[in-house]
């Protein structure tokens, strides 16, 4: 059953983590580590069953292949999961008790923050392994990644309305911006500065009234966005939200936003194709992300950080190429590039004793 699940999603393994002492139940999935060794992030959840958390690593470490090799990282997917419930069972011994998991793999997972973790967790993890990234930035890390990632979903979103309107102006054009978090709020600020109307929403009033008075963004109701006359639509909180509810009441044209998972079903992404509307594939978009701690491997640098958010815009810009050159939707043209690259990396012949990348390790700090 769990080799044909494994089979089935084309992992290469599948480590099952147990320490009683430290109370751990994690798995860690690596899905392909062909572009190098395999990086995501670590999630803590109060799974209901041991399978849920297996499906949740499963599919968790198979976006990140796609979503590193888009990126045009030199880095595979993969990624842990920990049973356990954040707000109540996190400890010292249950990191450290990870990380000796982690490092027994030698460099092939690579870590770093998800959903339920902080980087006061990576601190333990980091004591026990260097195969870890989003770490404190006095041991080389690359804090906070947001403003990278909204950055790189400006660039992305450009791409998008050339492909769309042949021109890049971002100003020219209306948004409509759902969820003003950490990536929202930044993307609200990049788009005012090039002169923008944007109409804001959130649960949180206090953020639609900084993106009010700070940014001159319209408000509307957390439900209302969807109704907006705006040309673009910009999911930044929630996945999901491009369902068969919503998709109707869309006059949109384009959709790019750095939320995760935004199209609820395939079957959307094709609608969304049917109805003349633009999708900008989140996983490329909201790469800035990864891109950011990927760049810890070899040494954190914010300059080079901030150039490697504008090659978005060129993977945007490859992507509807073959969504063209195919005739396929964007979301499937995304799958496509990554599983190209993949190939096309993986047949070239390596100089004699050079083997795929492999992370050697960080520089230790004291
Ligand atoms: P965040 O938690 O800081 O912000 C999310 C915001 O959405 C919050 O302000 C929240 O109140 C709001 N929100 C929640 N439900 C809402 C609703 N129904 N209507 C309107 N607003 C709602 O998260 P973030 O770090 O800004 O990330 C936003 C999205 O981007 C997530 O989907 C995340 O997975 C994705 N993402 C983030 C990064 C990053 O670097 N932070 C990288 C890649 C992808």
């Amino acid at each position: 059953m769990i080799f044909e699940h494994i089979e089935n999603n084309g992992h290469e393994q599948v480590v099952f983590c147990h320490n009683k002492d430290a109370g751990l139940k994690a798995i860690i999935a690596i899905h392909n580590t062909v572009l190098g060794p395999a990086l995501g992030g670590l999630r803590m959840w109060p799974y209901k069953t041991e399978q849920d958390a297996l499906n949740d690593v499963l599919r968790l470490s198979r976006g990140m292949t796609y979503k590193n090799a888009v990126a045009g990282l030199n880095i595979g997917g993969g990624k842990a999961v920990i049973i356990g419930d954040p707000a109540k069972d996190k400890s010292e011994a249950l990191f450290r008790a990870f990380g000796q998991f982690v490092d027994s793999l030698g460099g092939r997972y690579i870590t770093a923050e998800d959903v339920g973790i902080d980087v006061n967790d990576m601190e333990y993890v980091y004591r026990e392994t260097q195969y870890v990234t989003g770490v404190h930035q006095i041991h080389g890390g690359s804090g906070d990644p947001s403003p990278f990632t909204a950055y790189g979903a400006l660039q992305g979103l450009m791409a998008t309305l050339n492909k769309k309107f042949g021109d890049e102006d971002v100003g020219k054009y209306s948004y409509a911006v759902q969820g003003l978090g950490h990536v929202g709020m930044e993307y609200v600020k990049l788009l005012k500065e090039r002169g923008a109307k944007i109409f804001v929403t959130d649960i949180h009033k206090d953020r639609v009234e900084k993106a009010v008075a700070e940014y001159g963004a319209e408000a509307v109701a957390p439900d209302a966005i969807y109704d907006v006359e705006a040309d673009v639509y910009s999911p930044c909180a929630l996945g999901g939200t491009v369902n068969e509810q919503t998709l109707p009441r869309f006059k949109f044209k384009v959709i790019c936003g750095a939320a995760n998972n935004q199209l609820s079903t395939d079957a959307i992404g094709d609608e969304v194709v049917k109805r003349g509307i633009l999708y900008a594939p989140d996983y490329a978009v909201n790469a800035g992300g990864v891109m950011n701690v990927a760049l810890e491997l070899d040494g954190y640098n914010r300059e080079r950080a901030m150039r490697m958010m504008r090659t978005i815009y060129h993977n945007l810009t490859r992507i509807y190429e073959i969504a063209d050159r195919d005739g396929i939707p964007t979301y499937r043209a995304a799958d496509r590039l990554a599983e190209e690259r993949i190939s096309a990396i993986g047949k070239l012949k390596l100089p004699m004793g050079r083997s795929q990348p492999r992370f050697q390790g960080r520089i230790r700090s004291a």
